[in-house]
């Protein structure tokens, strides 16, 4: 049976770029989301305007969907799970997000699985600072951090000290800092049916913390996407999970390959599937969550880049210069998430570069980003 009413909490550029995956395949999108002005209420069939944690609202569009799918992770699970024993559609299902909402249960989780991850401990009292785990280290949210936000490189005790008890929280994650080579993502899906299916891997590049680049494939060698793909396999497989993933990973200085963390939807890292693939991870996204199979995916250049157009001041400017100057360059193309505010280090846009070479990427992408932020 397909399910071709599909219910997404959460209304930002993640559920905005669902649009023509859900128009080829014929299913309708009702979108939860907190404000009038996020960028997918403009495709949503229908709307419920509610916070992503208002179970009730779920509750409500829960009524016109066959299946609930997310768009990020900032829910009241124990909320939904009465839902759910009630018969509301979840994939992927509860228990699958369930270890994956919390950053310690997620290195548990990993850990349990034994998958290759950093050394963590947690940090709930003064005792704690005394940790194992050298300095560098990183102090991580527990809980609704992205983008980097809750994610602090720390270089000794006393830092350690000062930003724990500033961001007063009674519990978060500390982790060894990874001295990586580079670090690497991929997005991969499973359906109802258990089908799995694996994008290439790509090195993402990040500056404080955030994503700004990303390049596909990453210069790798096989036997090491080989590994990342076994990790994929085995985290869907685990989890029973229906839906797509994006893995981010560490590869380390000497060629290890370590687990950061596995977001539960699509995933900026895998944006550049829109354009590069004839199947995006969207479209992805909505076959696994409604019954179809996962076909192979077919590419449309060797190789491809994303350059994330991150907000730099805090402006209601829609920079259609910037903008034009950018869609000049050949074979790029720019999606803009119509927001109506810019703020540092918001996403406003990316834009995905297609090529048959690294070097060219490369100096695109340094192009696009000398536009955007001169
Ligand atoms: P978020 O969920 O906000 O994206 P992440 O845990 O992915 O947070 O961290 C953001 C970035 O911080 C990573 O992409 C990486 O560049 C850096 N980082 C995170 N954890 C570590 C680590 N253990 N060692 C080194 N760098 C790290």
């Amino acid at each position: 049976m397909v399910l071709n009413r599909v219910g997404i909490i959460g209304g930002g550029q993640l559920a905005w770029m669902l649009r023509d995956a859900a128009t080829k395949l014929n299913i309708q999108l009702v979108v939860q989301s907190p404000n009038q002005n996020d960028p997918a209420i403009s495709i949503a069939n229908q709307v419920i305007v509610a916070p992503i944690a208002d179970s009730f609202a779920t509750k409500n569009m829960s009524q016109i969907c066959d299946v609930i799918t997310f768009e990020n992770e900032f829910i009241d699970l124990p909320k939904l799970q009465n839902l759910e024993s009630n018969g509301v559609k979840f994939y992927p299902r509860l228990n699958s997000l369930s270890p994956l909402l919390d950053k310690f249960d997620q290195r548990c989780f990993f850990q349990n699985i034994n998958l290759p991850i950093p050394r963590f401990s947690l940090l709930e009292n003064e005792t704690d600072l005394h940790h194992d785990l050298g300095y560098p280290v990183v102090l991580k949210a527990r809980r609704h951090g992205y983008d980097g936000y809750g994610t602090f490189i720390i270089n000794n005790k006393q830092e350690l000290t000062e930003i724990w008890h500033r961001y007063n929280s009674p519990s978060m994650l500390l982790e060894e800092f990874v001295p990586y080579q580079q670090e690497l993502a991929i997005m991969a899906a499973r359906n109802i049916q258990g089908e799995v299916i694996c994008y290439p891997v790509v090195q993402t590049i990040q500056k404080d913390q955030v994503c700004r680049q990303v390049f596909v494939p990453a210069q790798i060698p096989d036997s090491l996407v080989k590994n990342v793909e076994a990790i994929a396999y085995t985290l869907l497989s685990k989890l029973e999970y229906v839906g797509v993933v994006g893995i981010e990973l560490f590869l380390t200085e000497d060629n290890r390959v370590l687990v950061n963390e596995i977001a539960p939807r699509t995933h900026n890292s895998g944006h550049y599937t829109l354009d590069l693939c004839d199947i995006s991870q969207f479209e992805m996204q909505l076959r696994a969550v409604t019954g179809l199979n996962l076909p192979e995916i077919k590419f449309k250049s060797s190789d491809a880049a994303m350059v994330n157009l991150l907000g730099y001041e805090t402006s209601n400017s829609d920079y259609q210069e910037k903008r034009a100057q950018i869609n000049a360059i050949s074979n790029t193309y720019l999606h803009w998430y119509n927001k109506t505010e810019s703020r540092k280090g918001r996403k406003l846009g990316h834009v995905t570069i297609l090529g048959n070479s690294r070097q060219e990427l490369e100096q695109k992408a340094a192009k696009i980003e000398a536009i955007w932020y001169q």
